[in-house]
């Protein structure tokens, strides 16, 4: 059956589903991606995404999405929610098979009994430090629980009450019976259920004690069918509880699981503790704020998900830590949009240029192509007048002799349009410049000028009877440290410019209509999308040049 599957990568995990599959251990490959609902998605859990589902489809099986519903006291139905809008963004399809693990609890509260039955789990009143004080070091072997000596009788009479109600938080937890002298410390007796007194968002008052992530996950495997299990590497340890379970409780199959690297990006923090600290403490303006590494966040800021992909599926699958370079994801964006980009022209810190030999109220409409590299994308009609708009930036009053755009005598191109020479320039009581004054050359239409002279700089514009106003978000990076945690708490490492806002900047007319999520290039300034909601406020996905050097 491997055969005839197409394989665009190889990775351990793929050769390991080939193996089984031609081996014949399993019919189909089953996979799944199992998020806890107590935060939206970032990138990291993007390459768990793409390993998952990807799998699944390069191997002709399926992918599951199962929330991890298991700590009521974090979870929402916001979370649950967007999580789902989240994975269907990147395009991925999980069909029928939307699970939670709330789903078995009543499965997995059954062997749990089955487990106490066999002197495999006991309860424990142990309070949750000396639960911590008994399980010793890693030098020195824990000591048993009192409850390790419960009989049978006693252990499945107290767990019966704990499901009813009858005690407080943190009064007894259900604990594996393995061994309290192991060196690997998942497996001194880790606790399966713990007391909750907390509403559910799917079981309500249901329910007052919930099974741990050791306890729910890999019997929600077994009982999904899952063949392989993928999850990162801090679960290394946590893979001999999770085979010592599967082979007690009496589970309709056997998944296995495989640990692959996280992913962790410089000048980026993923981590949900982190990421819900910044909304909360409002160090940003939500989980989709565009600075945010969130799956939300990089939407909004208009990075299309066939980036993001590209950009994962760069990434390798491997056993081993490793930090890539944010650059590598900025490339990919910058890559995509460069093909796929729309260009028009914006100013953002706009300085007013009256044309002084322009035909008074005359308007040219001037044809500019939407893409430099593909005719296909067409051109756009763009109005021209003798009141313009151009960055402030592009003109210097004692400019040096390499400055090539606008300063007093200097003739650069207008984009699209004419030569225009800088005459004089207007101050204001404060001593800046406020306007320029030119003149242009009619006979320069198109930007060429037919005595053959030359200028080198080309600068954009907009009218600026035409213009329609809008503001603009400069996005910098969110951290100024390549591992903002590196010193502790990454909090103490946050960009205090990590976004620039302005106000009053002009676009060319048809930006008015530009459609919430498409970016688009200004010229010369980087891509922009728009942003939903009311009004015309833009988002800058991404420079056109790397700037990390500069964010110190
Ligand atoms: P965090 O570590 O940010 O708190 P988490 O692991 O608690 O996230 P879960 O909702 O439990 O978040 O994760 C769902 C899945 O995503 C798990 O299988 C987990 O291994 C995977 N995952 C989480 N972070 C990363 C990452 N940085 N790289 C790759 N996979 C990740
Ligand atoms: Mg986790």
């Amino acid at each position: 059956m491997s055969e005839d599957i197409e394989i665009e990568r190889e990775d351990f995990v793929r050769e390991t589903v080939r193996a089984d599959l031609a081996a014949g251990k399993h019919a189909q490959v089953v996979t799944r991606f199992p998020p806890e609902p107590n935060g939206y998605l970032h990138l990291g859990h993007a390459k768990s995404i793409c390993l998952n589902f990807g799998v699944a489809d390069e191997f002709g099986g399926r992918c599951h999405l199962r929330f991890d519903d298991t700590n009521p006291a974090k979870e929402e139905q916001a979370f649950i929610d967007g999580i789902q809008e989240d994975v269907r963004w990147l395009g991925f399809d999980w069909g029928d098979h939307l699970h939670y693990a709330s789903d078995y609890f009543e499965q997995l509260y059954d062997w749990a009994v089955h487990l106490i039955k066999n002197g495999d789990a006991y309860v424990c009143d142990l309070s949750a430090e000396d639960m911590r004080l008994y399980r010793g070091t890693l030098t020195e072997p824990g000591r048993p629980s009192p409850g390790r000596d419960y009989s049978v009788e006693q252990n499945l009479d107290v767990f019966a009450r704990m499901r009813a109600g009858e005690f407080p938080e943190g009064s007894y937890t259900l604990r594996a019976r393995i061994d309290m002298t192991s060196g690997n410390m998942n497996l001194r007796d880790p606790a399966l259920y713990r007391i909750k007194h907390a509403v559910h968002p799917r079981t309500g008052d249901t329910w007052k004690i919930y099974p741990t992530y050791d306890f729910a996950h890999g019997q929600s495997d077994a009982i999904e069918g899952i063949t392989h299990s993928l999850c990162t590497l801090e679960f290394a340890d946590h893979r001999q509880l999770y085979e010592w379970l599967l082979e007690r409780v009496p589970a309709p199959a056997a998944p296995r699981q495989y640990e692959f690297a996280r992913l962790n990006i410089t000048y980026t923090v993923l981590s949900k503790r982190v990421l819900t600290r910044l909304v909360t403490e409002g160090h940003v303006d939500g989980w989709d704020d565009p600075r945010m590494p969130t799956i939300r966040g990089i939407r909004r800021r208009g990075v299309p998900a066939a980036a993001l992909k590209e950009f994962i599926g760069k990434l390798a699958v491997s056993r081993s830590d490793s930090t890539v370079e944010v650059q590598m994801l900025d490339h990919a964006i910058r890559e995509n949009l460069n093909h796929n980009a729309e260009r028009r022209m914006a100013v953002l810190k706009p300085m007013k240029v009256t044309i002084r030999n322009w035909p008074e109220g005359q308007v040219d409409m001037l044809e500019a192509q939407n893409h430099p590299g593909r005719p296909e994308m067409g051109t756009r009609m763009v109005p021209f007048s003798g009141s313009l708009w151009v960055e402030q930036d592009d003109f210097v009053e004692d400019p040096p002799r390499k400055f090539f755009r606008l300063g007093p005598g200097r003739e650069v191109r207008l984009r699209f349009a004419y030569f225009m020479t800088c005459e004089d320039f207007v101050k204001d009581a404060d001593g800046n410049v406020v306007e320029l004054i030119c003149t242009y050359d009619p006979a320069t239409k198109g930007g060429n000028a037919p005595d053959g002279r030359k200028v080198k700089g080309t600068i954009h514009w907009v009218s600026a009877d035409h213009a329609v106003e809008a503001n603009a978000s400069l996005l910098n990076p969110l951290f100024l440290s390549e591992n903002p945690s590196a010193n502790g708490d990454p909090i103490a490492d946050l960009n205090p410019n990590s976004m620039e806002r302005l106000t009053g900047c002009k676009l060319e007319p048809c930006l008015a209509d530009a459609e919430p999520g498409t970016p688009v290039q200004f010229e010369r300034l980087g891509y922009f999308s728009r942003d939903q909601g009311e009004g015309l406020n833009f988002i800058r996905t991404i420079a056109l040049r790397d700037s990390y050097a500069k964010a110190k």
